[in-house]
């Protein structure tokens, strides 16, 4: 074992979205860099999340999209066989190509790529299991999350996302547990892919941070399509029957039982304990990295971003993070860091949520009577000839007395791809006269945004 210490100035753990943004920008600025990745580069989002679960979405909206072929004219005799083999031999493909894709910018970047787990073993110091030591006056940790499972009696008989994405076939009796962004997305796929899917929350709704409006027109979306939901169900116990199916028991008395898989989304846990334990970094109530807003934790020199850090968990505000920390620590810019408000995002249910800004309730605890919105629900245009409909529902949050747009909320064909401009427009400080002047362009679902009377 050799006993030489290397020496950079930014040593990153991790090598997920945040880990690899960072590290790509500090090279950029001209710092010595190493990252540390014992698993395939891209973290959560390339290999078990949004990269997979797009590739999954834009097929289940493509099973939407063949019962409507009829109506636009189309016969499609016979009616085509789907196999799922196929698409995720395809998906990973994608992702092995990806990870490819990453380790090239990094080597190309100059980052030294160590493909092994990282321990501090001083302050500034980092080992490797195989007794490489490594220094620098600068270490990010961006170690992410991974799914949360409850504590209950046969939990273990359940799966994550993360095993959802090795299954080789769909289940045909799916209960999904928890109604957040994982919940709903893959409830909504599942379904359109062939499944039988119940999707159980233990509050009255599910997304229940979400505007009323986009929670009320998916549930009924959900609902009109033939995804179960049940609500307040706290599940207490996961039992296999002696034909290997499954059923879960709730605290009420309810069982749902013939269940092929049990799917635990009920949000996620930091990898963040052995920071803790070894180095002595704070985390908050939850578990996540304590950091400031410049993404510094309690250890000088010690930095946190994305998931593991608990704060807005998507991958482009871990991108964001991470970029902005390179350019204060190695770009010359001290003051640099990220915007935690108004950060647009997309649920890719069916139909899709986009949403930016304050709720209509956030905005009206905060603001009361000052606040005043403009909602409008149609049938989009592409509907027109297709036996099956599906609503579009629209809101727009404005503060009293100018109108300053302060959340818009969309939930509707297109929804996921008209959000980010109308989120430019939020952030730029647009008021509603903005919009009101801005011409329609006609016929989109988008020009309803810029028409609400
Ligand atoms: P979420 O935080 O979105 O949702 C968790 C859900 O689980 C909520 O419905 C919550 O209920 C419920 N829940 C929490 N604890 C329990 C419990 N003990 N028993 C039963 N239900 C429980 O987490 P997800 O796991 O869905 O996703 C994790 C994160 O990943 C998201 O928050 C998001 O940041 C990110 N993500 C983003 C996506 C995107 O951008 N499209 C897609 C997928 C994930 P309640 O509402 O009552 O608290």
């Amino acid at each position: 074992m050799s006993s030489k210490i290397e020496d950079f100035d930014y040593l990153v753990i991790g090598g997920g979205s945040g880990g690899l943004a960072s590290a790509r920008r500090a090279c950029a600025h001209g710092a010595r860099v190493a990252l540390f990745e014992p698993g395939a580069l891209g973290g959560t989002c390339v290999n078990r999340g949004c990269v997979p679960k797009k590739i999954l979405w834009n097929a289940a909206e493509l099973s939407h999209r063949l019962s409507q072929f009829s109506d636009y004219g189309f016969d499609v005799e016979p009616s085509p066989r789907f196999d799922y083999a196929r698409l995720r031999r395809a998906s990973l493909n994608h992702v092995t190509a990806l990870n490819g894709f990453y380790m090239s910018r990094l080597a190309e970047a100059g980052v030294e790529i160590v493909a092994e787990s990282a321990k501090f073993v001083g302050p500034g110091l980092i080992e490797t299991p195989s007794g490489r030591k490594f220094r620098a006056s600068h270490v990010l940790l961006a170690t992410g999350a991974r799914p949360q499972v409850p504590l209950l009696e046969g939990a273990e008989l359940g799966i994550t996302s993360d095993d959802w994405f090795q299954l080789t076939e769909l289940p045909k009796r799916l209960l999904i547990v928890g109604g957040g962004y994982i919940g709903v997305e893959i409830a909504g796929i599942a379904h359109a892919l062939g499944s039988n899917v119940t999707l159980t929350f233990r509050g009255a709704t599910p997304l229940r941070r979400f505007d009323e409006l986009l929670v009320h027109t998916l549930a009924e979306a959900m609902r009109e399509s033939g995804i179960e939901q049940l609500s307040e169900f706290k599940p207490k116990r996961v039992v296999r029957s002696d034909s290997g199916t499954l059923s879960v028991e709730a605290d009420d008395g309810r069982s749902v039982s013939g269940l092929d898989a049990v799917l635990w989304a009920i949000g996620r846990v930091a990898n963040a304990k052995p920071w803790a334990e070894s180095a002595g970094i704070e985390l908050d109530p939850r578990g996540f990295i304590r950091v400031d807003e410049y993404q510094n934790t309690s250890v000088a020199g010690v930095y946190a971003v994305g998931d593991v850090a608990g704060k807005a968990c998507l991958t482009p505000v871990a991108i964001a993070a991470g970029h902005h920390l390179a350019d204060r620590l190695f770009g010359g810019k001290p003051d640099s860091k990220l915007n935690y408000n108004d950060i647009p995002t997309v649920v890719f249910s069916h139909p899709p949520i986009g949403t930016v800004g304050l709720s209509e309730a956030e905005a009206r605890s905060r603001y009361g009577d000052q606040v005043k919105c403009y909602v409008t629900r149609f049938t989009n245009l592409y509907y027109a000839v297709t036996r099956q409909k599906q609503q579009t529902a629209m809101k727009l949050v404005t503060l009293l007395p100018d109108e300053r747009v302060i959340g818009i909320h969309v939930i509707g064909l297109g929804a996921d791809e008209l959000i980010q401009g109308f989120a430019v427009a939020l952030r730029m400080g647009a008021r509603k006269a903005d919009l009101d002047r801005t011409v329609a362009i006609h016929p989109t679902a988008a020009e309803e945004l810029v028409t609400m009377r």
